[in-house]
């Protein structure tokens, strides 16, 4: 007998007969004699109409106003589950993040979970009852809802988990497992039965969209055996994440290929070749909280260099606008940019035991004429910027030269 925690995302409650199936589910776990925890996300879809609704009453929506509305999407999946289970005669009770006291900190629409009391869920659990869990959500030092930021509802499910060293948590969500790419770019990508939790939290931070990247940060820091599966199919063992030490992993030299295309790059021309220069540059963009990702500056010539780096594609007008007033001011040539462009990135732990990645990638892309803007590497990952025209023909050349379409 286990201590389980069951995450559910959207999709997986998106209707009421969804949420009957997750409650069937829940019913077949409990069967098998484990102790059951839930934790669910709002209907699909809920979370941005809220928002849409905070933002047609206020244009930029009081924070601690905004996770009041938003928290009650959660709160309703919670409910309705817990009815469900009722229905098919399982015990169940549903909790707010409030009533288990998650406490986090207090920056309202993206707060940090500080502790969890697990008292109340131990007392369910131990009088045979199945606990749910709105995700998403806490409350702070004074009383105030706070959330955890979009998607939030993962790291609930993992520092539950945490909280009641659970034996495991299941993420439950509408794909059947982490795959060695987007499926929907090449049909060939396969489903991983295990992944590092490195190369995971690689793949989180690259733009796989699986789970969020807290959660992966907070099951590497708390050792939760964590397990990504479909709530969509009968049986399947999903996708574990796992801890390198402890297991004998697949051979492959690259596990996956993560790809974002919420990306845009600015060079200023003929910087001052001399100390501080990147501070000047840099420093009003960090000031204005726009995240910079990768960073070129080039070798100097005749006292002047050309300094590139990436920001969110969102974020690119701002730090335009930014960057041409730190133009003049350090007395630079010219600011140039481009939102058209991409990140593809190879990633496996593989790398560290193998030489030759970077240059099978390179080839690889050369052949195809796609020219490499920028390169970044880390010791399990390589990452390259190209023009987004050629980001699914990367992915798929790229899938095929690392052989990823075969079982490892
Ligand atoms: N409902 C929240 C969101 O849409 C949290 C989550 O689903 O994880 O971001
Ligand atoms: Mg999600």
């Amino acid at each position: 007998m286990a201590l389980i925690v069951q995450k559910y995302g959207g999709t997986s409650v998106g209707s009421p007969e969804r949420i009957k199936n997750v409650a069937n589910r829940v019913a077949k776990w409990k069967a098998q004699g484990h102790d059951i925890v839930v934790v669910v996300s709002a209907m699909s879809g809920e979370t941005n109409r809220l928002i849409a609704l905070a933002k047609a009453v206020q244009a930029t929506p009081d924070p601690r106003e905004l996770d009041v509305i938003v928290s009650t999407g959660e709160q309703v999946t919670i409910g309705l589950l817990a009815m469900a289970l009722k229905d098919i005669g399982i015990d169940a009770r549903s909790y707010t993040g409030a009533q288990v006291r998650v406490l986090t900190d207090s920056t309202f629409t993206k707060a940090r979970i500080q502790s969890i009391d697990d008292a109340a869920m131990r007392k369910d659990l131990n009088e045979g009852r199945v606990v749910i869990v709105a995700g998403f959500q806490g409350v702070d030092e004074e009383g105030n809802i706070t959330t955890l930021g979009r998607g939030g509802s993962d790291t609930s499910g993992v520092a539950l988990a945490a909280a009641l060293k659970a034996d495991e948590c299941q993420i439950y969500t509408d794909v059947d497992g982490v795959y060695t790419t987007d499926p929907r770019i090449v049909p060939e990508a396969r489903k991983l039965d295990r992944i590092t939790f490195e190369e995971m939290l690689e793949m989180a931070s690259l733009g796989s969209k699986i789970l969020q990247i807290r959660s992966v940060e907070f099951a590497g820091k708390y050792k939760v055996k964590l397990r990504v599966l479909s709530s969509f199919q009968e049986d399947g063992e999903g996708t574990l994440i796992t801890f390198e030490e402890d297991e004998k992993m697949e051979k492959a030299v690259i596990s996956g290929i993560a790809f974002n295309r919420d990306e845009a790059k600015i060079t200023i021309k003929g910087v001052p070749d001399k100390p501080g220069i990147a501070y000047q540059i840099l420093g009003p963009v960090a000031d204005a909280n726009i995240d910079v990702d990768m960073i070129i500056q080039n070798v100097g010539e005749d006292g002047t260099t050309d300094f590139s780096f990436t920001v969110p594609r969102g974020e690119y007008a701002k730090a335009m606008g930014i960057l041409e007033g730190v133009q003049s001011h350090i007395g630079s040539k010219s600011v140039i940019g481009d939102d058209k462009i991409n990140k593809v990135s190879i990633v496996g732990v593989g790398m560290r035991s193998h030489c030759g990645v970077a240059s099978t990638m390179f080839r690889t892309l050369a052949e195809e004429g796609i020219n490499i803007q920028m390169i970044s590497t880390s010791e399990i990952k390589i990452s390259v910027v190209i023009d987004e025209k050629y980001l699914e023909l990367a992915v798929r050349v790229l899938h095929k030269a690392f052989n990823l379409d075969q079982a490892a």
